[in-house]
């Protein structure tokens, strides 16, 4: 019945109506990918007026600059001050909106899209499936009750949201609904090698020197984790300053310490401010990080979580590995 009161919130609304999108802050392929095919599919509807933001720093990572629908995003600021209806995405509570939360909040119709197992139930009709494997996954399913066929434009954006998401289809949630939207997907005509080159492959010289940098001061404490081990660095913004790198670069930075065989849990430590750092976790099955992440005010999923930490990069491991040794004894 949320799939019906979804569907009755978007037919509700006037086709000159004003409809934000929103997505978490510091926006990932997830994000980005089910917020601006969805965005197209309300265009395809007849919807005039649709804008697509997202808190903070208006900074959309290179990779995702070519999306189609980008033209759909302007700055939190150009958001519209009081929509008719606000779609969410991606977004496993409220404080991941930042200023935003209260757009959401005042909206006659509200509808949140998600998969966190995190996700708070935040805002109007939810629509957050934990199984789903993406943000888009549930983007596709609204979309396709609503009659709005995919075109490549949807499917290029619901595609890197996927990829995104299930570590181009290498993670546990990669099951057979995710190969066969996967299927649907490519079928409306796209390259997923060209789309996977220029998302994933596409990086400057500068964030590969970053990256040898910051992977050369990893630490492994074997005994760690319950004695199944933790890998664990940081980076600094003055490591980005220094190879003139924009954040983002530092969000796949997580995959290749989590390959680490010795660890069963990873933590990447990235500073975004003077003693204020984005904390990722992942895990390989034994630990549920997101149970760490959330008892410090972050969220995520069972296998890869984050949260915001303080201090010094050593203070920040220190919480989580003293939060691991509790979870695990
Ligand atoms: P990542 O490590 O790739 O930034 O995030 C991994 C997962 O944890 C994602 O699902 C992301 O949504 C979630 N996550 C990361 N940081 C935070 C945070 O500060 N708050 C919440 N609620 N979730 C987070
Ligand atoms: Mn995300
Ligand atoms: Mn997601």
């Amino acid at each position: 019945e949320q799939w019906a009161a979804a569907v009755a919130a978007v037919r509700s609304t006037g086709l000159d109506d004003e409809i934000q999108l929103i997505c978490h802050v510091n926006p990932d392929g997830d994000a980005l990918g089910s917020m601006l095919g969805f965005g197209l599919g309300l265009r395809r509807l007849g919807f005039t007026r649709v804008r697509a933001t997202f808190p903070g720093d208006f900074a959309v990572p290179t990779p995702y600059q070519r999306l189609p629908g980008v033209d759909l995003l302007v700055p939190e600021a150009d958001a519209f001050a009081d929509p008719r209806l606000v779609l969410v995405f991606d977004v496993a509570s409220e404080s991941r909106l930042g200023a935003l939360a209260g757009r959401l909040a005042a909206a006659p119709a509200g509808v949140v899209l998600d998969h966190h197992a995190s996700n708070t139930g935040f805002g109007g009709v939810q629509l957050v499936d934990p199984q789903a494997a993406a943000t888009s996954v549930v983007a596709d399913g609204l979309l396709s009750r609503l009659g709005v066929p995919l075109d490549r434009e949807i499917a290029e954006c619901f595609y890197v949201a996927l990829a995104t998401d299930t570590g181009s289809f290498k993670f546990d949630m990669t099951t057979v609904s995710v190969h066969e939207l996967a299927a649907r997907l490519i079928a409306t005509g796209l390259r997923p090698g060209e789309i996977s080159r220029r998302i994933f492959d596409s990086k400057p010289f500068g964030a590969m020197k970053l990256t040898g940098e910051v992977l050369g001061r990893a630490v492994l404490e074997p005994a760690a984790a319950g004695g199944r081990g933790m890998v664990w660095t940081y980076a600094t913004l003055a490591d980005l300053e220094r190879h003139a790198q924009p954040p983002y670069v530092l969000d796949t930075l997580i995959d290749p310490v989590r390959s680490v065989a010795e660890a069963d849990v990873s933590v990447v430590v990235k500073q975004t401010a003077p003693g204020e750092w984005s904390v990722s976790l992942r895990s390989k099955g034994a630990v549920d990080v997101s149970g760490v992440a959330v008892s410090q005010g972050g969220g995520g999923h069972r296998l890869a979580a984050g949260f915001t930490g303080y201090g010094e990069p050593a203070d920040v491991v220190d919480t989580v590995r003293r939060l691991l040794d509790e979870y695990l004894n």
